[in-house]
């Protein structure tokens, strides 16, 4: 029997609005998953769940003095968040040991938003060290394992977020995208993760990792819950003068328009030698799907995208270096005892990082150097413009793209922790997104002959969120795949 910790944000609405069930029968349930998985997923770093009770119960009363017809939006719906966004006076890690006891004074604008609308805040998820990684294995506490494989790494760096979703921990969850970090875990753990644009929504209060390629986005159980979640997280900020002062729409009501002639391209370069013969093969069916549909699948080419993991791995590495030189034991947890200033200084950090998160640092102090800046960074950006350039060429002859969201199912955990650079070219058909800024969606599209979740990449033009949506619900509403739930 399913039980009610398995819901969709809409489904939960419903069900809360005729007041069939209450908020606390929905977050008992999801306390009560979390103590018989939690164990083996470990997908939290920290569980909110005395604060909760009280949310739970303000929100029930906010319901109960409501019409049943009124819109009761996220009141008493059991969200979790990607412990890289700052809660007020909740834990916020970063799962870094440098940050192992910061307890932020101040609420992101995401996280602020879902309060508005009366979200109850599950927990805090795991991820790989600030972000950076594709497994979780970074993280500086515990590896977060996949639902549907528990030898098998979630992906990542919100590979917790991913997992708890899957997992049906939590109703849905909040993660950050870099360089794919919500979408390839959403789609080793056949869950839906959006990217917005670059500027779509605030990232102020989300630790910086690299300012200019990081979004905030929504992981969920299916198409429509994406939907809800964006319209309400989406929009300017004055705190976040990257955030964009463009209207926002309502994200749901593009979800039923036809897609019939919309011009999906099919970029060449992304179906070479490499990549996964079952995922090629499911990402081909789904291809058909669409064209039954009414899609019209067109082959294009993206041609600088041979460089988009160089470029990437030298941009966000320099800006890394400079946004982590925060860290230095005076303003923010982990405080070594040093015997002077500069002592301290280097303890605390030798402490704190962990091994990735030195080596990027070590790496994008390099490429901004003197001497070297002209060769590493500035060529990096330079690629950056014609990777960007590439895309607006590609949708004056196509609506959207479509891509495989990950080269290869999920992967052992330990398989790719001793190299670097496979570890690297996990995000080969992701990164480019964030280097462009264009929005892109993966979601669920069939399964390997090991049962292991197969996601498939939409990609817009800026701020079409909506064409993405609106083929990715055409695509979901034909198929069953995103109902398939982890034997756990
Ligand atoms: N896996 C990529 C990295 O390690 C992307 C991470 C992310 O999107 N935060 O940087």
């Amino acid at each position: 029997m399913s039980s009610l910790n398995m819901l969709t944000i809409s489904e939960a609405q419903n069900l809360l609005r005729k007041k069939e069930i209450s908020v606390i029968d929905i977050l008992e349930a999801v306390f009560w998953r979390i103590d018989s998985v939690e164990e083996k997923v470990k997908a939290f770093i920290t569980i909110n769940k005395e604060n909760s009770l009280t949310v739970a119960k303000d929100a029930q009363k906010k319901i109960d003095s409501i019409g049943s017809n009124d819109n009761i939006s996220l009141l008493g719906i059991p969200i979790a968040v990607k412990d890289n966004i700052c809660t007020k006076g909740i834990l916020t890690t970063c799962a870094s040991k440098i940050l192992y006891n910061f307890i932020p004074p101040y609420e992101s604008t995401v996280t602020m938003r879902l309060k508005n609308k009366g979200y109850i805040l599950v927990g805090k998820t795991n991820l790989d060290e600030f972000a950076m990684g594709s497994s979780t294995e970074n993280s500086g506490f515990q590896t977060t394992l996949n639902p549907w494989d528990l030898e098998r790494v979630p992906g990542g760096s919100s590979g917790g977020s991913a997992a708890a979703v899957a997992a049906d921990e939590c109703i849905a969850a909040l993660g950050s995208d870099t360089g794919g970090s919500i979408r390839q875990p959403a789609s080793f753990c056949g869950v839906v993760g959006l990217k917005p644009t670059y500027g779509r929504v605030s990232r102020f209060g989300l630790v910086a990792y690299a300012s200019s390629l990081d979004q905030i986005g929504p992981i969920t159980k299916n198409v429509r819950d994406s939907a809800i979640l964006l319209k309400i997280i989406s929009g300017h900020d004055p705190y976040d003068s990257t955030s964009a002062p463009i209207n926002v729409p309502d994200f749901t009501e593009c979800l039923e328009k036809d897609i019939k002639g919309l011009k999906i391209g099919i970029p060449k370069e992304y179906f070479i030698e490499g990549m996964d013969k079952e995922i090629e093969n499911t990402i081909f069916q789904a291809i058909k799907l669409l064209e039954s549909l009414g899609a019209i699948p067109v082959e294009i080419s993206l041609p600088h995208t041979e460089y988009a993991v160089a470029t990437y791995y030298i941009l966000a590495t320099s800006e890394a270096s400079s946004n982590l030189a925060r860290y230095d034991g005076v303003k923010y947890g982990l405080r070594a005892v040093g015997k002077d200033l500069m002592d301290m200084y280097l303890t605390t950090r030798a402490q704190g990082f962990g091994a990735e998160v030195k080596r990027r640092i070590m790496l994008g102090t390099y490429a901004l150097s003197s001497g070297y800046y002209e060769a590493y960074y500035r060529k990096a950006q330079q690629v950056r413009t014609l990777i960007k350039k590439d895309f607006e060429d590609a949708f004056n002859k196509v609506d959207i793209i479509v891509t495989p969201t990950s080269p290869t199912p999920p992967f052992k955990a330990g398989e790719k922790t001793q190299d670097p650079l496979q570890m690297y070219l996990t995000d080969i058909y992701t990164i480019s997104m964030n280097l462009a800024g264009v929005p892109a969606i993966s979601i669920p599209c069939g399964f390997t002959s090991n049962n292991l979740p197969v996601g498939i990449q939409f990609i817009g033009k800026h701020f079409d969120e909506e064409s993405i949506l609106k083929i990715a619900y055409a695509y979901e509403q034909s198929t069953d795949w995103h109902r398939r739930k982890p034997a756990l």
